[in-house]
């Protein structure tokens, strides 16, 4: 079997990949880097939303790889089918073997509509549809401006998902578009079922997003875990698993659905010495020099990894430059940089011109990056979810550019003392 080598491999070119393996170039010219990729195309997920609320045109959201794979980086259009750490290689779809002396796992996540029955088929059809797969997000927006009224029923799963706040984002717009046309808002009733105890793993967050579903008359049910779809017949079964009660069903009707699927760790991985264990699937790694704790020429970005924060693009652009920086330590002997915090974040939209930033690490507590209070809806974030972010994503963050909130560090001093950073206490 034909075995290369090259001394940096990233397995995956999506927003880890690519945002990495242009860190590494800015930072060494001369690296022989290779990614493997098979998608000829590369997606802007959060721009999906966008779509979703007739906001951008879904073609905005996708370029080709060829466009965002950095110059003199060597792209390599197989899969991954097999790793292989121990013996410094993985194996390739195309049935040859890559060697390294450094690898990165960015391979992200697996969505897993099949594992809710009824689901995979009725996606698309008798008012089902999500967000989650981009030729479905101009599909959502139909649904939302065709519903006459009814119940909308916007659902979140059990497992960890990428982009938390997403399920609730597409609810806050359909919300807002219902009651924008005479009458429709009325004969509505939204109801949020969640397959977790809170609406948002950050207390502060959690608080403020169910005084906006209250204030908006949005229901939310906890611990409603989506287990069935029949379509035809508009009803989705959920498995209500009360604490200290057993766990029953429950059937809602529907004249729109809108799901979040489970999401797991790709099977490549998840059957790979890499993972946590096979259960979980996710690259094993030190929270924050982000490198597998086990075989020390491999590190993870991204979804994949098993980082105790919440997956998202915002949390690469972080990773990006502690792994880049890593991954030339590592090639150089040198000490690891421990400098990874667990900074996420899910720009929750909330309507059509406000937006919550929910910036947070593995503190667990609300951060910001543009110093103001994050736990408050604001029109400049807003501005920067629908107009900022997007270019930030092609033109800053894949070209390896700093995080803008590092233009403001400087500056935290001074907000302290104003009182702007009051809620840090
Ligand atoms: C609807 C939606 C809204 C979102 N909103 C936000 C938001 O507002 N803010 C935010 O920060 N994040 C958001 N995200 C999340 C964000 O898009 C992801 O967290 C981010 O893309 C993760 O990057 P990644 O590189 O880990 O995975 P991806 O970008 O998914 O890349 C993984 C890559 O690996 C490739 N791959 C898969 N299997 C193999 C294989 N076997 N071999 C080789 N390559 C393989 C895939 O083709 C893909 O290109 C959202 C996501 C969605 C879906």
């Amino acid at each position: 079997m034909a075995e290369s080598h090259v001394r940096v491999l990233i397995a995956g070119g999506g927003t880890g990949g690519i945002t990495l393996a242009s860190w590494l170039r800015r930072l060494r010219p001369d690296l022989e880097l290779a990614v493997i990729e098979p998608s000829p195309h590369h997606d802007f997920q959060s721009g999906w939303v966008l779509v979703a609320g007739g906001f951008v045109d879904p073609a905005s959201t996708r370029r080709p790889e060829a466009e965002v794979m950095p110059a003199g980086v060597h792209w390599i259009q197989a899969a991954v089918d097999a790793f292989e750490p121990d013996q410094n290689r993985v194996r390739l779809s195309d049935g040859q073997c890559m060697g390294y002396d450094v690898l990165v796992v960015a391979l992200g996540l697996e969505l897993q509509w099949s594992t809710v029955p009824g689901l995979a088929e009725s996606l698309g059809r008798h008012g089902v549809t999500s967000i989650y797969r981009r030729d479905l997000a101009a599909h959502t927006h139909r649904c939302l401006q065709a519903f006459e009224g009814g119940t909308a029923v916007f659902t979140h799963p059990a497992t960890a998902i990428k982009c938390g706040g997403a399920p609730q984002k597409i609810m806050h717009l359909a919300d807002q578009q219902f009651k924008a046309r005479s009458g429709v808002g009325v004969r509505s009733r939204l109801v949020f079922c969640t397959a977790q105890p809170a609406l948002f793993p950050v207390e502060a967050y959690s608080r403020k997003m169910v005084a906006i579903a209250d204030e908006r008359g949005e229901e939310v049910r906890y611990r409603h875990e989506l287990v069935a779809v029949n379509a035809p017949m508009r009803l989705a079964t959920f498995r209500v698993q009360e604490p200290g009660q057993a766990p029953r069903e429950e059937e809602i009707r529907f004249d729109l659905l809108h799901v979040v699927p489970p999401m797991a760790a790709p099977r490549v991985v998840a059957e790979s010495p890499l993972a946590v264990n096979p259960e979980q699937g996710w690259v094993a790694v030190d929270p924050r020099t982000c490198r597998h704790p086990l075989y020390a020429n491999v590190f993870a970005i991204g979804d994949v990894g098993d980082f105790p924060t919440a997956k998202t693009a915002a949390a690469v652009r972080l990773q990006a430059p502690v792994v880049a920086a890593n991954v030339l330590a590592q090639l150089e002997g040198r000490p690891l940089d421990p400098g990874y915090g667990g900074y996420s974040a899910c720009p929750l939209i909330t309507s059509d011109h406000s937006v919550m930033l929910l910036e947070f690490d593995y503190t667990n507590r609300p951060v910001s990056s543009f110093l103001v209070n994050p736990v408050k809806e604001r029109w400049f974030a807003w501005l920067l979810e629908r107009f900022a972010f997007p270019w930030i994503y092609w033109n800053r963050m894949l070209s390896g550019l700093p995080h803008e909130g590092a233009y403001l560090k400087p500056f935290e001093g001074l907000a302290r003392r104003l009182g702007l950073m009051r809620w840090q206490g």
